[in-house]
């Protein structure tokens, strides 16, 4: 399960480019700091690799087994 705490991400999109699984897409409405926030829309392709988790220089994902 994904977790995304849309108002941290800062719009960089390193989540979306190297998600080997290409999970995210991007949001088509603003967060709070008028960037926009990967949605999950294929969760259930994920292979719980972390990388985004561990990649986002924000902090805004985490990753968590069900
Ligand atoms: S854990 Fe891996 S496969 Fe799942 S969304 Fe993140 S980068 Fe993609
Ligand atoms: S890596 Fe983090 S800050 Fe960058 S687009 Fe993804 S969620 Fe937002």
């Amino acid at each position: 399960m994904i977790e995304i705490d849309e108002d941290l991400c800062k719009g960089c999109k390193i989540c979306t480019d190297f998600c080997p699984k290409e999970v995210f897409e991007t949001s088509d409405k603003i967060n709070k700091k008028g960037y926009y926030p990967p949605i999950p829309v294929r969760e259930d392709e994920c292979i719980g690799c972390r990388f985004c988790e561990l990649l986002c220089p924000e902090f805004a994902i985490a990753v968590v087994n069900e």
